[in-house]
């Protein structure tokens, strides 16, 4: 598995049924500390074990879960790892909103969704969206969560001092991690070497998460870091050069639009 720099290991998570393939999570060996997961399911569970075992660790020594945001696909372990070990989750103040909301919309997910396909002109898709009627009205698993952390939080770990740097856009609780002394910076779903974030427009939601992704991009700007550790593809060093990309991206898009 490779170390990323001192102490800091990336761990490979399988995600089948998904063309990413993997969720990359990191370990931060000296506090036991872990940022994302991967996505629930035997086989991610035991990959985990397996490079936690190749580094002398066991599941149960984990201290902390720190999550770059709430998707599947970095929170999917939590519950699993829960299970066997004292670990303490911390996200974003967001996420707490966002699980609220979640918890009061309820049953009521089906109808959101059919009411914003009607209005966005998606009328000839009706049919196929009410097949999933169930899967809308099943309530969405809470996540606990025992800490939040708020933009420009400090937390000083065994090792580590890392600091937190909310970008909504991706999702509304999203925050990158830098690490100013490992000069690192895990940046979620946020920012990819090769793929744009998918950045999603809810109707019923107030807001404009294009423009939070923008203004999010920004603030990575000049913080002199030099790698970068994204959820999915792959570790990557020209942050500057790909923020332009994709600035330009979206400018090209909005403007087609
Ligand atoms: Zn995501
Ligand atoms: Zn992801």
């Amino acid at each position: 598995m490779p170390e990323i720099a001192d102490g800091v290991f990336q761990l490979e998570i399988p995600m089948r049924y998904n063309p990413l393939g993997r969720t990359y999570s990191y370990l931060l060996l000296d506090s036991c500390t872990l940022i994302d997961t991967g996505v629930q399911s035997k086989e991610a569970f035991k990959a985990m074990l397996e490079q936690l075992k190749g580094l002398g660790m066991n599941v149960k020594d984990l201290e902390q879960i720190i999550l770059t945001h709430l998707h599947r696909d970095h929170t999917g372990l939590v519950d699993r790892i829960r299970k066997v070990s004292e670990v303490r989750i911390l996200a974003h103040e967001e996420a707490v909103e966002i699980q609220k909301r979640w918890a009061a919309l309820g049953r009521r997910g089906y109808e959101e969704t059919r009411d914003e396909t009607k209005m966005w002109g998606g009328g000839g898709l009706l049919d196929i969206l009410s097949r999933y009627e169930q899967a809308f009205r099943r309530p969405r698993p809470s996540l606990k969560i025992d800490g939040t952390v708020a933009d420009g939080a400090t937390l000083e770990l065994e090792g580590s001092m890392l600091h937190v740097i909310w970008t909504p856009g991706h999702s509304r609780d999203h925050i990158c991690i830098h690490d100013q002394g490992r000069e690192l910076l895990f940046s979620g779903d946020h920012v990819f070497p090769k793929i744009t974030s998918h950045v999603s427009l809810h109707t019923f939601q107030k807001g404009d998460p294009l423009a939070d992704y923008l203004r999010s991009l920004e603030r990575l700007r000049g913080l002199g870091f030099s790698i970068v550790l994204p959820g999915h593809e792959g570790v990557f060093e020209d942050l500057e050069g790909r923020i332009n990309q994709l600035e330009r991206h979206h400018e090209i898009r909005c403007g087609e639009i």
